[in-house]
């Protein structure tokens, strides 16, 4: 269309965790095109094929535009007016009759900063629960527990740009030109100017196949590669002595410990070559500026805790965090917003600012402002909700912008706690899967649509704007909130985003100098904001480190294996995660010419195994695990080791999440969804 478009909104993008700021031209209307904001400071004018090219999603044929409720078995369309009351009243009766613990909400990165705010006030205060989580739960929560136990802070220490200045990038169990597009084209720049680079991964990623060493780890293994690296540091001397001594606990625990991992021990372990891990402590621990960069690669894990511990020690024996010019460590977050929705508090035992709800004095201040009383028990975790709910403990379950019956792992199980409750609310874009359980069905703004802010995976702040109104009667999740508080009787006060953030600011410290203003007037903002007149700190712990005693602490923790391995019956493994042109379940970027790109998923196998199996490239095969089956299309690689076998979770007919396991990382409940044994069949 030739004529010009009639207004440009500066927006970010929904999608992955970089969070870039993108110009959303608009006309008649309709999104026209997308094109990436000049000199924003995220993505400084880049932006890859799902932010530009997929947003057509936003008008495709089966948008929810109605709600919808379950009559005589059906979901049929109703009024606002019938949808909400029926939730209101269902809601209430459910608190009336099993208590404020038998309802459990899920929240997620799809919902703004704003939208999880008001989300867990709605819990805390409208319910009287804590049984709020989100999808964090599902991806970088080992991140938030283990970033605070080594450091005191649940966020990444240092800004993206700091890739521009180090000489040594660890990348490890990331595929960021795949996932994070803007990012993996940062570090390959920087490794074309000159920056060494050592990847973890099992797969050959273009990364990989472009590292100075690739250790190729076998899944489950990141402690034993961490630890093996952290005992050639030691071992060769390769230690920030003074920064040991003045700011950090741990280390004769540490040092004993890795001890056990000498390079033959730690490579045996991981399936890779002991000079490979030789080489790798090397790089790392002679570079002057090294960075560690890391995805769910090491999260997604029965120990993903212990994982994310284990890589902040080589950070921490190098001085590689909290000192100045340093580079320190980021997290790579799946989603755009999911650090936001943690750091407002949509997770069962903390408050906004990751403030705990079993602190008085916190719950004092809350509850202060709120004028209503804040539960002090911890709530439940989103694998625990289901346990329950299939239990009878919980009876109704609200599900805010996920599709959980295709997001999260062992979906049989997940479907059925859903069949057990006796309510099911879920707000979508589109019609899901976990919307044919849904009692009621209620059509959400997309993040084009709605007002209010993100948090990206390096902590910025940044403001999320409508460039197009929702289609039909759709609305955001705010609105949602705010009526089915009202229609039970209570107000939920901060009548509009910008308030919402406001009030969160008043209650929270370390965001007390972040506002809607601000960032319109200034733009993005990193946390910690202590102040309006202060400026986001970019780099953490230069001041200190969060933790009591103000030092950050190295952790000795032993390899354990994953929760499943190979063996006669299930002999592959399973890597699940994602792939350039899709998202997450796919629910937008499938219903946009993204799609022609890639229009089903295939399986990944080595072309060893598939000999073995009489598999040609382009046959069907049947995975099955010990929870599930499914069936895709192999497609043969060497980037996949002999034995394993990977395929992404964007696609519903490629149902990889009914093969993944309900293992979980003990100290999060994160699932292991990077380590599935599996079985291969032909047909
Ligand atoms: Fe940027 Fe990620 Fe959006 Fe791509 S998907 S445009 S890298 S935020």
């Amino acid at each position: 269309d030739p004529r010009p478009t009639t207004a440009t909104t500066a927006t970010t993008c929904g999608y992955c965790g970089v969070g870039c700021t993108l110009d959303v031209h608009v006309r008649d209307g309709e999104i026209a095109a997308i094109t990436p904001a000049r000199g924003a400071p995220v993505n400084r004018g880049h932006a890859c094929i799902k932010g530009r090219f997929a947003h057509a999603f936003h008008r495709a044929d089966d948008r929810l535009t109605t709600p919808l409720v379950r009559r005589d078995g059906h979901l049929v369309e109703t009024t606002w007016d019938d949808a909400i009351a029926t939730i209101a009243d269902r809601l209430s009766s459910t608190r009336q009759q099993h208590g404020p613990d038998a309802i459990a909400v899920i929240s997620s990165a799809r919902a703004t900063n704003e939208e999880n705010y008001l989300a867990q006030k709605f819990v805390r205060t409208a319910i009287g629960t804590n049984n709020i989580d989100n999808c964090s739960r599902l991806c970088h929560a080992p991140s938030a527990a283990g970033l605070t136990a080594s450091f005191g802070l649940a966020g990444g220490t240092n800004p993206l740009d700091d890739l521009d200045r180090t000489d040594c990038i660890l990348l490890a169990g990331a595929n960021p030109t795949e996932a994070h597009p803007v990012v993996g084209a940062r570090i390959k720049q920087r490794v074309l100017s000159g920056a060494r680079l050592v990847v973890v991964d099992p797969r050959r990623t273009e990364l990989a196949a472009l590292a100075d060493v690739h250790l190729q780890a076998s899944p489950g293994s990141n402690v034993a590669v961490f630890n093996g690296l952290a005992h050639l540091l030691i071992d060769e001397d390769l230690l920030d002595h003074d920064f040991l001594d003045q700011r950090t606990t741990g280390f004769a625990e540490l040092a004993a410990l890795v001890q056990d991992y000498p390079p033959d021990v730690a490579a045996e372990i991981a399936a890779v070559r002991a000079a490979d891990l030789i080489s790798a402590a090397r790089l790392f621990g002679r570079a002057h500026h090294p960075v560690i960069v890391y995805g769910l690669g090491i999260t997604e894990h029965a120990h993903g805790t212990d994982g994310v511990r284990t890589l902040a020690n080589l950070a921490i024996l190098r001085g590689a965090v909290g000192t100045p010019g340093c580079c320190g460590i980021l997290p790579l977050r799946g989603q755009n917003n999911v650090q936001g929705a943690s750091d407002m508090g949509a997770l069962p035992d903390v408050l906004p600012g990751y403030q705990p709800v079993t602190d008085p004095a916190v719950r004092n201040r809350f509850a202060a402002l709120w004028g209503r009383a804040v539960p002090e028990r911890p709530g439940l975790r989103i694998p625990q909700m289901f346990d329950a709910a299939i239990a009878g403990e919980v009876r109704a379950i609200h599900v805010i912008g996920e599709d959980i019956v295709q997001s999260d792992p062992n979906a049989t199980h997940v479907r059925a706690a859903l069949r057990s409750c006796d309510l099911v609310v879920c707000h979508d874009v589109f019609p899901s899967r976990t919307a044919e359980h849904a009692d009621v069905v209620l059509p959400a703004a997309s993040f084009l649509e709605k007002d209010g802010t993100f948090v990206n995976f390096d902590r910025r702040f940044q403001r999320v704007r409508p460039a197009v109104a929702p289609p039909g009667s759709a609305t955001s999740d705010f609105d949602i909130l705010h009526r089915i508080a009202n229609a039970m009787g209570i107000d939920l006060g901060c009548r509009t985003p910008s308030a919402a953030l406001a009030e969160c600011a008043s209650l929270t410290p370390v965001f007390a100098g972040v506002s809607h203003q601000r960032l319109d007037a200034e733009g993005p903002l990193h946390w910690p904001c202590r102040a309006p007149d202060r400026p986001g700190e970019a780099v953490l712990h230069l001041d200190g480190f969060a933790t009591p005693d103000g030092r950050a602490a190295l952790a000795a923790r032993p390899y354990l294996p994953p929760g499943e391995q190979p063996d006669g019956e299930f002999p592959h493994l399973l890597i699940t995660g994602r792939r350039l042109v899709h998202y997450n379940t796919g629910s937008m970027t499938r219903r946009t010419p993204n799609t022609e790109l890639l229009p089903a998923e295939t399986l990944e196998l080595h072309p060893a195994d598939a000999a073995h199996l009489r598999v040609v490239d382009g046959a069907n095969v049947t995975v099955t695990s010990r929870w599930g089956r499914a069936t895709l299309t192999a497609r043969l690689t060497r980037d996949v080791a002999p034995g394993q076998v990977f395929a992404a979770f964007h696609f519903p007919d490629a149902a990889i999440n009914d093969l993944t396991s309900p293992h979980t990382d003990a100290a999060t409940g994160c699932p292991e969804y990077k380590v599935t044994a599996v079985r291969i069949s032909p047909g």
